[in-house]
């Protein structure tokens, strides 16, 4: 049996307080003890301010086993941090003669000169263990006291803290207090269907299984489906994960795109690579995203050919060869106008694919036979020239980002099965 340990949180700094940083640093410590298995009972904030950062220190030891702290540990005034863990500790601070010399070389090997104020970084309360902070020079520490409580204090700076965290400080954590079990999860993310489909497709699912758990999230244009699985070993949490994502793919299918930190623009890229063929896109209400999205990726050039971002009529009809009469007719927001985007950017730019997108983003602009949100996206291939009719009902930059992501997955739609042609 694990001993029962109580976590708590304490983030220190006034700009979080007043608003001006959000507090990422707790979200994120949350999380990974959580999926080490560590309970977080309380969490809490305090401004830099030695009297109210001690005060918080000693309420938090008065109930909780381990107590993590980031923030203040930098070079400058306000940095109180690590004195007012002393100063509650009742231990003095040490100047630890490693910790100078890493900071040192830290300034030599950049070439700048080193105020005195770093050295204060190097200041430690006695008889603490000091993590080595390889990304910046504040390092930080952790303190085991005689009541079997523990103390640990990490940067503010969230790329610092993370890696001390995850490497440095959770591993002290579960060998002190002798915590086995691991909490983790995987998450599965779908697109192209609505929160209420997928819960009819998978609420048994979600209903019944126990271990893994489930918890469906909705984000604009994606579902994520999270499996959280609790056991000792984790070889046993893999067969579990494995087993229960083996039977939400067999009914979601190609709804799903990813897994984890995979975002819909990676996977596109990659049946883009896989395929070896081209995309080109023409934006109107979308003003370029999905290009954006498309060449977030490194390697994205092997695929994405070019855009074109199309506002005006005269640009649909100079850039892309759409005919006049036909914005005339039908509108600039329409079928037919979406058809021959698409169309005129395969031709012009002679790629594999392109897709067409015009659509009324809003607040403004919408009447009551094209409301705000009605969005066309057309997709030019070999197989000729489709376009599908959206109307999505959010605010301007949340519709932008919905036809993105319908614009991706018509291509990821297109390529997968493709690629399923192929292979037959
Ligand atoms: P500090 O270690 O207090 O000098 O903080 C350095 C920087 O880290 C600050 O300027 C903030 O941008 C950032 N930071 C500090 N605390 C947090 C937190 N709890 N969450 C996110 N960022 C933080
Ligand atoms: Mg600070």
């Amino acid at each position: 049996m694990d001993r029962e340990v109580r976590a708590e949180i304490l983030t220190i700094g006034t700009e979080l307080l007043l608003g001006q940083t959000i507090d990422t640093n707790a979200a994120y410590i949350g999380e990974q003890l959580a999926a080490a298995g560590i309970e977080v009972y309380w969490k809490s904030t305090v401004g830099d301010h030695d009297a109210r950062i001690r005060e918080a220190l000693r309420v938090a030891l008065s109930r909780s086993e381990v107590v993590i702290t980031t923030g203040g540990l930098g070079p400058t005034e306000d940095d109180l941090t690590c004195r007012a863990i002393a100063a509650e500790l009742d231990r003095p601070l040490i100047l630890d003669q490693a910790v100078l010399e890493s900071i040192r070389r830290r300034f030599t090997e950049r070439a700048v000169a080193m105020s005195p104020n770093n050295e204060r970084q190097a200041m430690i309360p006695e008889a603490a263990a000091v993590l080595p902070n390889p990304h910046g020079t504040a390092p930080g520490f952790v303190i085991r006291l005689g009541n079997g409580r523990m103390v640990a204090a990490v940067p503010g700076v969230p790329s610092e803290m993370r890696p001390m965290l995850n490497e440095q400080v959770i591993p002290r954590v579960c060998e002190a207090f002798g915590v086995k079990t691991r909490i983790r999860s995987r998450i599965l993310k779908a697109c192209g269907i609505t929160e209420s489909a997928l819960d009819e497709t998978i609420s048994d699912l979600v209903r019944l299984s126990r271990n893994p758990t489930i918890g469906v999230l909705a984000y604009p244009g994606e579902i994520h489906i999270r499996l959280t699985v609790k056991t000792e070993r984790e070889a046993e949490g893999d067969r579990l994960l494995d087993d229960l994502e083996h039977t939400i793919r067999k009914r979601l299918s190609q709804f799903l795109f990813g897994r984890d930190e995979e975002r819909l623009e990676e996977v596109v890229g990659r049946l883009f690579l896989d395929a070896k063929a081209t995309v080109a896109v023409a934006e109107s209400c979308t003003g370029g995203l999905v290009c954006h999205r498309l060449t977030n990726l490194p390697g994205s050039s092997a695929y994405f050919v070019r855009g074109e971002v199309v506002y005006s009529n005269a640009a649909k009809e100079r850039l892309l060869g759409v005919p006049h009469e036909l914005i005339a007719e039908h509108g600039a927001v329409s079928r037919p106008v979406a058809l021959a985007m698409a169309a005129g950017m395969r031709q012009t730019a002679g790629t594999d694919l392109a897709l067409g997108i015009t659509g009324i983003a809003g607040p403004g602009g919408g009447t009551t036979t094209k409301p705000v949100g009605l969005t066309y996206i057309a997709l030019a291939s070999d197989d000729g020239v489709t376009c599908r009719e959206y109307r999505f009902l959010a605010d301007r930059d949340t519709n932008k980002l919905l036809a993105s992501q319908r614009a991706l997955d018509i291509l990821r739609r297109h390529l997968l099965s493709h690629q399923h042609a192929g292979q037959n």
